[in-house]
């Protein structure tokens, strides 16, 4: 859209604010017009919201993809591989860990859901397993690659593209033509991220005014002490631990905060790290420049294993819960409570409402009743959306981390505001 007068940020911005505006006054004051409901907020908010959404995952598999088999074969050395795979898990898991500490340091101190009244027995909540640590080992390695690529199994994606990678550039010479084609189909499935793009505004504005029309604000009320804890950790965790973790890999936190706010609002928009890889694959490449030889990789991968934001909440909902339900957690407890959700995320898909699943395994190990999920759940949609936002973030942060330690980095792109201004390819050809 170059011919509008905002940038992108600018516009998805706007449409936020609508979004959120005219969500709330429906849910105010049209809950009860049965039409409001059926025709506008289920029938075209719900239209355009899921195609905007549906658009994005499409791109997801193609692109990451794509995007890895050439990633690969321009890194050209395997070794290289090894390095930053090791570097990328390591850095994912400890910020993990480190999200989860926070959490439980900040909820031993405020203490959410003591005193809380509604009675625990009045809810219900029916997870769902969470596959256990050895399944999704061995699960990442696709029996059949067309039925992960037709399911969208990100780390088995991930494991074929890179094994087909390796195999185009020992074939040298022989896989010149298939990987001329990879090359070339990169480029038109960028294309298509730039088309899909461009409905953004649209689609945010759908999807926020959906959200805000249905759950209405007073919902978090109640639930503010334990809604408050969980948004303040997401916060200081952003700010602090890739703050901190940008400065001592040699970079300068603040150009990567400006530039991460288009990425964060889609991640937001949508609460999905999956949908949301295309936009932080194109964000880290022509605005953080970060090669796609480690991006392509690192950053579908952290949208897989790599959740602080829910690990958070899952820090978080953990003492909630034990305060609503009376039970005391010690040292130990909160140490499995480390473990547990730090293994969860690297197992469970970057989705809508994932979290919720993880919980229910971290409470279990614990000894908590799973049930009270249903506590939470009201205001985990919302919540959802805001450590999505952090989940992308961790993903942005490793990878310029790790890209810089590779010498993948241009640090003349990175710091530059205004590179490949706002994603927008036509402005990005100008700079
Ligand atoms: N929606 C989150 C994500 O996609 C996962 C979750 O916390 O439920 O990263």
């Amino acid at each position: 859209m170059s011919s509008s007068r905002f940038s992108l940020t600018t516009q998805i911005l706007i449409a936020m604010g609508a979004g959120l505006a005219l969500g709330v006054l429906v849910n105010l004051f049209l809950k009860d017009a049965g039409w409001v409901q059926t025709w506008f907020v289920d029938g075209l908010l719900h239209v355009i919201g899921a195609i905007f959404v549906a658009a994005l995952k499409m791109l997801v598999v193609p692109l990451v993809f794509v995007s890895l088999v050439g990633g690969v074969t321009a890194l050209g050395d395997i070794s290289a591989l090894g390095r930053i795979s090791v570097k990328a898990l390591g850095l994912y898991l400890l910020t993990t860990a480190v999200a989860i500490s926070l959490a439980l340091v900040l909820a031993a101190l405020v203490q959410p859901g003591q005193g809380f009244e509604a009675g625990a027995g009045e809810f219900v909540y029916q997870p769902k397993a969470a596959p256990p640590l050895s399944q999704v080992i061995i699960d990442m390695v696709p029996a059949n690659p067309i039925a992960a690529l037709a399911q969208g199994k990100m780390l088995q994606v991930i494991v074929f593209a890179l094994l087909f990678g390796v195999a185009i550039t020992l074939a040298a010479e022989r896989g010149r033509h298939v990987l001329n084609f990879f090359n070339d189909l990169g480029a038109v499935i960028e294309q298509m991220v730039d088309i899909v793009m461009k409905l953004a505004p649209l689609g945010v504005f759908a999807l926020i005014t959906q959200t805000f029309a249905r759950q209405g604000l007073d919902i978090i009320l109640p639930l503010a002490g334990y809604f408050l804890v969980v948004a303040s950790a997401l916060v200081l965790h952003a700010l602090l631990t890739y703050g901190a973790l940008l400065r001592l890999g040699g970079l300068n936190p603040l150009p990567f905060f400006w530039k991460m706010r288009s990425v964060q609002l889609f991640a937001f928009s949508t609460a999905s790290s999956n949908a949301t890889i295309p936009v932080n694959l194109k964000n880290a490449e022509e605005r953080l420049g970060v090669d796609n030889t480690v991006a392509s990789f690192t950053i579908p991968l952290g949208a897989t294993i790599n959740m602080d934001g829910t690990a958070i909440m899952q820090g978080v909902a953990t003492v909630f819960i034990a305060n609503v339900y009376g039970v005391h957690l010690g040292l130990p407890e909160f140490l499995t409570v480390v473990l547990t959700a730090t293994l969860a995320s690297i197992g469970t898909a970057g989705v809508p409402g994932v979290g919720l699943i993880m919980l229910a395994m971290v409470l279990g190990q614990v000894g908590l009743p799973v049930e009270g999920i249903a506590l939470i759940i009201g205001v985990d949609r919302l919540l959802d959306m805001m450590r999505t936002a952090v989940n992308v973030t961790g993903d942005a942060a490793v990878t310029c981390v790790v890209a810089r330690s590779e010498g993948a980095l241009q640090p003349a792109l990175y710091r530059d505001y205004r590179a490949g201004y706002d994603l927008e390819p036509e402005r990005a050809e100008l700079d």
